[in-house]
């Protein structure tokens, strides 16, 4: 079995460097259109807090639908399990990220919190308990990862924010059914927000520590999240963080991870380590073409498939 080190990660990205160019930059955000597509990077941090990381790991991007597990994260320690579950579901979509379909059928309820309309209804949810949304969820990402200066990036959420009519449509159609109870811009103004937190690989892969394991957690969120709660975390990650290519996803790579529409995923390792890839060009589900390479090599070489 491979060692963990730089040069390893090093030797993975060279293995994966000539499928850049086969997919797309996301363009129905303008503001990410732009970013230049050949990048490709990835940080590794341990359990006891090694950080390994190779290529462009410290250039910072847009998190986007990473986001979505840190405002589920942030609603299970303010919502009783019941409260929050009687109003998203838990089950994959098999849909696109961004689809409608189920929501009229099943009554305004989202499948899971890893869709957009699952992660709309949780910002609803926030926007109810949270004084201050915006920078309580920045005041959490510095704190978890260490780093104070993290911002967001202001033109990708005005931009997105010009081209919302997706996810407008998403908010009013669970308003009819009674499962949205705040303004809808005032939400989705928070929901781009969370979106366009701009962050690196290795401030990522600090971030999401605390789903490493219970350890972790109680260290990172002072008991404010318990290990049953990280599991449940892990658990929907595993079953839609890649929408409708999670199961393709849990046979190439067999770890709970999130995918955002700037090309990061997460992925975590349970007991041993959480890995943060990045490289802006998508497949057709909308996860990093690359970096679902990126981990699927690494997975392989370290046999780390839960399954
Ligand atoms: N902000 C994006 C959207 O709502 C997030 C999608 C994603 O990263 N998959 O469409």
């Amino acid at each position: 079995m491979s060692r963990l080190d730089n040069a390893f990660l090093e030797s993975i990205l060279d293995e994966v460097r000539p499928l850049l160019g086969q997919g797309r930059v996301a363009s129905y955000i303008p503001a990410l259109a732009s970013v230049p597509a050949d990048q490709l990077g990835v940080a590794v941090c341990t359990h006891d807090g090694q950080l390994f990381t190779a290529g462009d790991s410290s250039t910072r991007f847009s998190i986007q639908s990473i986001s979505k597990v840190l405002s589920l994260t942030v609603a299970m320690t303010r919502y009783s399990e019941q409260a929050l579950w009687r109003r998203v579901g838990k089950d994959p979509s098999g849909q696109p990220f961004n689809s409608l379909v189920q929501l009229e059928m099943e009554q305004g309820i989202p499948r899971n919190p890893f869709i957009n309309a699952g992660a709309l209804v949780v910002c609803d949810m926030l926007q109810s308990r949270l004084s201050a949304p915006r920078q309580q969820m920045l005041s959490l990402v510095r704190r978890l990862s260490g780093v104070e200066d993290i911002h967001f990036d202001r033109q990708v959420a005005s931009s997105e924010f010009a081209h919302s009519a997706r996810n407008a449509a998403i908010a009013w159609l669970m308003k009819s059914f009674d499962n949205f109870n705040n303004d809808v811009n005032t939400v989705l103004e928070n929901y781009f927000h969370y979106c366009a937190l701009s962050m690196s690989c290795e401030e990522l892969a600090l971030c999401f520590r605390y789903l490493v394991s219970p350890e972790l957690c109680n260290v990172l969120f002072r008991h404010e999240l318990n290990s049953r709660q990280v599991s449940h975390i892990n658990a929907l990650m595993m079953t839609s963080g890649m929408y409708n290519a999670a199961g393709e996803f849990a046979w190439r790579v067999g770890l709970p991870a999130k995918s955002g529409v700037g090309g990061g995923i997460v992925a975590i390792v349970p007991g041993k380590m959480c890995i943060a890839v990045w490289s802006p060009e998508l497949d057709q589900f909308g996860n990093s073409l690359a970096g679902t390479a990126v981990l699927e090599h690494i997975s392989d070489r370290l046999e780390f498939s839960v399954f």
